[in-house]
């Protein structure tokens, strides 16, 4: 049959991470490469962290199960006869993408009353 050399590894790679991977067998492999995703994802969603747009302050974010509570204050130009306008409640969701990845879902919620900064 084949007697393919083995893969070259990459160069970036530190020695000690090499020689763990060649040590492995296949499911441990596997098993490698979900953590390494796992890893890739949490990574991801410190990129995708909630900012404000220029117009906006955000003056609460609260961690519930499954999503995140956000108060949104939203900044009008001068002159505007409504203000103010909010603080807003959203309720934000990270959707993981099947190609990697994740995106933020804002679901407006209403305005809050008695949030003082
Ligand atoms: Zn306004």
């Amino acid at each position: 049959m084949s007697s393919d050399a083995p893969p070259t590894p990459p160069e970036e790679l530190s020695d000690d991470v090499t020689a763990t991977l060649q040590e492995l067998d296949e499911q441990g492999l596997r098993r490698a490469i979900i953590y390494a995703q796992e890893l890739l994802q949490a990574a991801d969603t410190a990129v995708t962290e909630i900012e404000p747009s220029p117009n906006e302050d955000i003056l609460r974010t609260t961690d519930r199960d499954g999503y995140t509570e956000v108060v949104k204050q939203v900044r009008c130009a001068d002159g505007c006869v409504d203000c103010p306008h909010g603080p807003y409640l959203y309720h934000v969701t990270r959707e993981s993408r099947p190609e990697g990845g994740a995106h933020t879902h804002w679901k407006f919620i209403g305005r809050v009353h008695g949030e003082h900064e």
